[in-house]
């Protein structure tokens, strides 16, 4: 795989912000084996210009769902790509609040799963993939269902 590849597959690449991709290209090294090399938080800081560059590396694993690990090492911390797994990450991104209400009224506001009414209001479900992004799900309306929180 190539990191254009890798890219490509990312959910909401939108997401994808130039400090991002720069984290990523660094991340990612040669490309050739994984978990990829560790690189320190004073390069990265230093490649992206941006104080908040961990902020940025932790919305890469959060919502963009990549496969990033972090710990502290050499006298540093330190980020890695573990692999090129793309998890779900975080569904909060995709869905307007409207389509949110829409999908949630199509269930009556219970749980898809376990059938729990959670009272009006967003709050009480979680939008969630029918089929996870991981197995071929898309981002397509119909692939969204309301679940609780203890489902989630
Ligand atoms: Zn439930």
């Amino acid at each position: 795989m190539t990191l254009d590849e890798y890219i490509d597959a990312l959910p909401a690449r939108r997401l994808l912000s130039g400090a991002k991709r720069k984290i990523l290209v660094s991340l990612w090294g040669d490309g050739q084996s994984f978990p990829g090399t560790w690189v320190k938080s004073s390069y990265l800081l230093e490649l992206t210009g941006q104080k908040y560059f961990d902020r940025r590396a932790r919305e890469l694993r959060d919502e963009l769902g990549c496969d990033i690990e972090t710990r502290h090492y050499d006298g540093e911390h330190c980020w890695r790509l573990n692999s090129t797994k793309i998890s779900q990450g975080n569904t909060r991104q995709y869905l307007s609040e409207k389509q949110k209400k829409e999908l949630f009224n199509s269930c009556d506001y219970q749980c898809s799963i376990c059938g729990k009414e959670t009272g009006p209001g967003v709050r009480g479900l979680q939008a969630d993939h029918k089929v996870p992004l991981i197995r071929g799900g898309s981002h397509e309306f119909s692939n969204w269902q309301g679940i609780c929180n203890e489902c989630k």
